[in-house]
């Protein structure tokens, strides 16, 4: 039996377990975090990620915890509504949100019984044919998969560093008290920054921040309680509520600076790196986690259809992933522009699409240009 150890057990470690122990891999997965992952934010799997969860055969369990369609409120600086999108009007047809916690729950529910999941552990060496773990273990491997998001170790020690490319922005996520009486998500928009509060009722309630920041990694190096407040403490509505709460556990906040990763192979011999390790595309495409499902449902695909010879698993594999990722990098680069408009006509420009997407002529192209994501 061939034996895959992969490093990271968010999205793109867990489907590369789930698809690989389906055609009779033997897989470990070795997580540096002590216990699985909760909450987090809500993720939207669309296209090529919702099609791979339907061939893995995770939507009926997804479909069980989705957050389902929501109404959107667009604020002015003070919490007053500027405009509301109903939530019938933000449906499009294939698509499923859930929180990423859930996600990940969901993959593990998949892959527990039959993969060796070991939590508090890495991979100290390794790049084919042994894999020597923290835990003192050492493991033949035919293929070593790094998945181990942005900051990839298993990218560092087989390719070297170089390859994440900062951008100026930092971003947060973090649970909040539910408040609202119905679904729903208020946005603030302004130059350079956005705050949003989904609240999706008891223990579904997050809140997200995103703005322009020229020095991340002092923004990083304050911490989330005094980076925040100083970018949106002139807000009203829920914000003021939402940084109170931050407040009170600041550790359990998701607090990061913006990075791409752009290489020019994501394999070298029998190591391959997935999903954000290999090609982060970002939250300002909001395409990562379908990217990861679909990237390691694809992989199990080339090494079923290749047999032994993993090189040239892997150099198809890449060869038709590639335009997809290159895609959803250029749209990160565009979508910077909607999380952190330039300008306050940027601004403006942005609420008039969204005004757009109410009027009933509209909808139904901007429901299909989504559906074609
Ligand atoms: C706010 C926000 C909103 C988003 N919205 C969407 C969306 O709507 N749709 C979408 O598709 N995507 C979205 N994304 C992107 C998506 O969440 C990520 O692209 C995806 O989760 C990446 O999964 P991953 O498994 O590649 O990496 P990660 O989730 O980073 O997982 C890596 C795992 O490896 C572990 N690890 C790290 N180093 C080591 C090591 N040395 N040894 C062992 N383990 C290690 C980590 O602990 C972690 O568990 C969003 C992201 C953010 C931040």
């Amino acid at each position: 039996m061939r034996r895959a150890v992969i490093v990271g057990a968010g999205v793109a470690g867990l489907t590369t377990a789930l698809r690989l122990g389906r055609d009779g891999w033997d897989t470990v997965v070795v997580e540096r975090a002590p216990a699985r992952r909760t909450g987090g934010y809500v993720v939207n799997l669309i296209g090529p990620g919702y099609d791979a969860a339907e061939r893995l055969g995770l939507l009926p369990a997804l479909e069980a915890r989705s957050v389902g369609p929501f109404t959107s409120v667009l604020v002015h600086p003070d919490g007053r509504p500027k405009l509301t999108v109903p939530a019938a009007l933000t449906e499009i047809g294939r698509s499923v949100s859930v929180f990423r916690g859930d996600l990940e729950a969901v993959l593990h529910e998949a892959v527990r019984d039959h993969t060796d999941l070991r939590f508090g552990t890495t991979v100290e060496a390794g790049e084919g044919p042994e894999a020597v773990l923290s835990d003192g273990t050492t493991l033949a491997a035919d293929l070593l998969v790094g998945a181990d998001g942005v900051r990839s170790a298993t990218r560092a020690a087989v390719f070297g560093d170089g390859h994440q490319v900062d951008l100026p922005y930092v971003i947060a996520a973090f649970p909040v008290a539910d408040s609202a009486p119905h679904p729903q998500a208020t946005t603030f928009i302004g130059p350079g920054r956005t705050a949003a509060l989904i609240d999706l009722g008891p223990g579904r309630a997050c809140a997200f921040f995103a703005y322009r920041c020229e020095t991340p990694l002092e923004a990083l190096r304050r911490g989330p309680v005094d980076a925040l407040t100083e970018a949106f403490g002139d807000l009203g509505g829920g914000i003021p509520d939402a940084l109170r709460h931050l407040g009170r556990d600041p550790a359990g906040a998701y607090f990061d600076a913006v990075s791409q990763v752009v290489m020019p192979r994501w394999s070298s011999g029998r190591t391959v790196l997935l999903g954000d390790a290999a090609w982060c595309v970002t939250v300002f495409a909001g395409h990562g986690a379908g990217l990861a499902l679909a990237g390691a449902d694809r992989l199990g695909t080339a090494l079923r259809e290749h047999g032994t010879d993993v090189t040239q698993a892997l150099a198809q594999w890449e060869t038709g992933l590639r335009p997809a990722v290159v895609r959803r990098q250029a749209q990160a680069r565009r979508g910077m522009l909607q999380y952190a408009p330039p300008t306050r006509f940027h601004v403006w420009l942005g609420d008039l699409m969204i005004r757009a997407v109410t009027l009933p002529g509209v909808r139904g192209l901007v429901r299909r240009a989504a559906a074609r994501t």
